[in-house]
């Protein structure tokens, strides 16, 4: 919020102390010693360290994220974050792979940035996602690796084969798609369109049988009639893909979409939401209810302390956003892997247990 609405929010926001922007972590704790002589600051744009000072892993011990670039150089039409966070800006391999390998030993490391797959490009010249997984799956510490926020038409043969041959690469992928109608695609500025999002889920799923695709849609958007919305439900049926996210569109002051005629009322987004989520808990569930009586490798998470057994993570599961997968076991701990007997499922989870636990 301060780095793009710092102008309107200083003068006024005058409870808050110290402002700071995306590029500002260097300014930190400046910023808070001028807090505490009583000072209110404005540093916003003050920084000069893109990369951030320093690793804090927030997440539990066995998984980290790693953030390997910011900012976008996309214009989706309702999408404020070029605007806040600026170009494109990849960090470089190096650094990566040494931030890397100073987290321990890490079962699960998760790729993230606004466009994963545009990794390089402003840095290198070209694309090198390849070259970086390659110099973070050589590190001995890195059990294995995961990818979110995939832009669809930059996933080529290269990466492909690379997911497939890689066997630290974890065969899930996240592919923000947002919507399938080739008209609201469009109005989005989204590259692609539903026969070439198709085709590229057919590729993945020839090249990589087990590819559980992950992806994330906005219902409601401008002028979206509901012949559309049905449109993507029967995309959701055909498409069949493991998880899916909806969100209802959001209209944010300074994006293109915010002009536009047609917005549509909250309630009509809303059932929006409703419908498309009931299509894919269909969906998710008779993908889940196939893997009962099959045993799956599970990575423990921890305890669910409520129901007094186990909670983890398929290959499919990405941590928050994804299901889970709960067991019963005599023991287990956190940051192994497990094999879980699947005796149960609902639309979002999976319920079972190690071969060895009794009732
Ligand atoms: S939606 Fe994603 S790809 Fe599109 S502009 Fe925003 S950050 Fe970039």
């Amino acid at each position: 919020l301060p780095q793009k609405y710092v102008r309107e929010t200083y003068p006024s926001l005058t409870e808050a102390d110290v402002f700071l922007g995306t590029y500002d972590y260097d300014k930190f704790f400046e910023a808070l010693n001028c807090a505490y002589e009583g000072q209110r600051v404005n540093f916003v744009g003050c920084g000069e360290e893109p990369c951030g000072t320093g690793r804090v892993v927030s997440t539990p011990q066995h998984y980290a994220y790693l953030k390997i670039a910011d900012g976008c150089n996309n214009r989706c039409t309702y999408c404020l974050i070029p605007k806040i966070r600026g170009k494109y800006v990849s960090y470089p391999i190096e650094e990566l792979t040494k931030e890397a390998s100073l987290l321990g030993e890490i079962s699960e490391l998760i790729l993230v940035a606004q466009d994963v797959t545009r990794y390089g490009a402003d840095l290198y010249g070209q694309v090198k996602l390849v070259g970086l997984l390659r110099s973070l799956t050589a590190l001995d510490n890195i059990l294995s690796v995961r990818l979110l926020y995939c832009y669809p038409d930059m996933i080529d043969d290269a990466l492909i084969a690379e997911i497939r041959d890689n066997p630290k690469i974890i065969k899930y992928v996240d592919i923000p798609l947002q919507h399938s109608e080739d008209r609201i695609l469009k109005l989005m500025n989204r590259k692609g369109s539903r026969a070439e999002y198709l085709s590229l889920i057919n590729k993945l799923r020839n090249e990589i049988p087990e590819i559980a695709l992950r992806s994330t849609f906005i219902a409601g958007f401008p002028t979206e009639t509901e012949e559309e919305c049905d449109a993507l439900c029967g995309f959701l049926r055909e498409a069949k893909l493991f998880n899916c996210g909806f969100f209802a569109y959001s209209r944010e002051p300074d994006t293109a979409a915010y002009k536009l005629k047609g917005q549509l009322p909250y309630s009509v987004k809303r059932a929006r939401v409703k419908k498309l989520y009931s299509v894919q808990r269909e969906i998710s569930d008779g993908i889940l209810r196939s893997f009962v009586g099959k045993k799956i490798k599970v990575l423990c998470d921890g305890i669910d302390y409520d129901n007094n057994r186990f909670e983890g993570r398929a290959y499919f599961n990405a941590p928050d956003i994804d299901g889970k997968v709960y067991f019963n076991s005599p023991k287990a701990t956190q940051g192994e892997f497990y094999d879980v007997i699947i005796t149960n499922n609902d639309s979002y989870d999976l319920f079972g247990r190690t071969e060895d636990f009794q009732k």
